[in-house]
Formats: structure tokens, sequence, C-alpha cells
């Protein structure tokens, strides 16, 4: 969402569907702000509230509805191994949100990405996203993002150019890179054998980030794929070309 101001502002806020999302100054009297939606968005008509206040406290307000439509998603069990169980803990589970929040606590400013992403490799996808998991017989929320079938060591290349937040073993999602490509926008990659890249390393579309693995909280080797807005993980999918 581009937000246009009859003078430059200095401050813009934007708020939608129960927070507020940051908005990044693109030109003089411009700002940007990624919407993003997920299963646990409640469907219906919500309010999007952007204040703009300009230097000396002039500031104007623009109110528009959203209307989240509701999308059935599909659900799927999965049995683990016994042998995972203890990776399942919901200690595990929140010291994995922390090391990813931490990672991603200050993102580049400006649009890095290019429209659209490319798949980071050619495979068939085996779970889609927003698919409702279900593991030893207990829901554990919804899918994050695709899995990519490929042979164990296929290389993973980067979706676009970006830099490099996050390259390291996670508990759950195993050996994970997390690249910034500006304006809030981050993509994930997952359960991978090895890592290429390290943090701070500045990448660009195509360049191989890694090999496709089983590492973490996996039945097998694929690619997990995720794409994040502003904390928001979204369907990568539809960020393609197709
Ligand atoms: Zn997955």
């Amino acid at each position: 969402m581009t937000v246009r101001t009859p003078v430059s502002a200095t401050r813009v806020k934007v708020h939608f569907a129960g927070r507020q999302w940051p908005a990044f100054p693109v030109g003089a009297a411009e700002w940007r702000t990624i919407l993003g939606t997920d299963p646990t968005t409640r469907p219906g008509r919500h309010a999007l509230t952007v204040e703009a206040s300009a230097a000396g406290g002039a500031g104007l307000v623009a109110r528009r509805t959203v209307t989240v439509v509701r999308v059935a998603f599909p659900r799927r069990e999965v049995t683990f191994d016994p042998a995972l169980a203890p990776l399942l803990t919901r200690e595990a589970a929140e010291r994995e949100r922390r090391r990813v929040a931490e990672a991603l606590r200050v993102l580049h400013p400006s649009q890095l990405w290019a429209d659209p992403l490319t798949l980071p490799l050619q495979g068939k996808v085996t779970s889609g996203y927003g698919t409702l998991s279900i593991y030893q017989k207990q829901v554990r929320g919804f899918h994050g993002g695709v899995d990519i079938l490929a042979p164990e060591g296929t290389p993973v290349r980067s979706a676009s150019r970006g830099i490099v937040r996050l390259a390291e073993p996670l508990p759950l999602s195993g050996h994970a890179v997390l690249v910034d490509h500006g304006l809030g926008v981050v993509t994930s990659y997952l359960h991978l054998s090895e890592i290429g890249v390290r943090v701070g390393q500045r990448i660009g579309r195509g360049e191989i980030i890694g090999r496709v693995g089983s590492t973490g909280l996996s039945t097998g080797p694929h690619l997990h794929w995720g794409l994040r807005v502003n904390g928001v993980r979204v369907d990568p999918i539809p960020w393609t070309a197709r």
C-alpha cells in the first residue's frame, strides 16, 4: 500500500486488523507499507487507518475498509517418529520464536526484491500454505509456508535480492536461512542439510543459499519455503510468476 501525503510527512502510522504496521518513507511525500493476513485473521470488514503527521504537528487521517474473505484451508495429520517428540516442546517453540524475532528486529528500510519472486527450486508442492497441521493428534497451528519436495542436496536459491539475517540451526526448523528483502518482506528456507551463507551477507536473486535436507522437525528431505510481511506469515506462491 502506498500512502501519498499533500506535504512531506515526518511520521505515518498505519493501523489494520488490531495492530500497527510499519510504514517506510520511499519518496518526498510517499510512504509504503505492506499488510498481510493469515488463517488467524478474522474474516469480515476491517478498518484501515492511516495517520500522517508533518513537522509542526499538523496531522491528517485517512480511513478505508478492507474486507478479509474466508478461505477454507485443508487439514493434514502428521505422525512423527517418537524420537522426534522431544522437539515438540513449548520451550523449543518459544526458544525458536525468540531467536527469529531477535534476528529480524532491524530490517532494511527500502525495497530490495524484484517482482515477481522466483521459486527457490523446482519441485512438487506437497503441503500448501495454511494447511492445519495436526501432530500426534494435537493441532499445532497452520502451515506457515509451502513444502517443496526435492532430493537431499538440491541447491536452494534466494527468491530475490536481499540481506541474510539468520543462518543457523533452529530447534524445529533445523538449518535455517532468513533473507531480508526490505520493507518488512522476509523469505525463509528451512530444514536445510547445509547452509551456504552467513549473517549480514548481501545476496542476489537465484544465488545458492544452502542445500535441501531434513533437519529439525521434518519427515524427509524437502524445502520449507516461507514469506513474512511485517511478521505475518503469508502464502509465498502468489508472489511468484505463474
Ligand atoms: Zn513446511
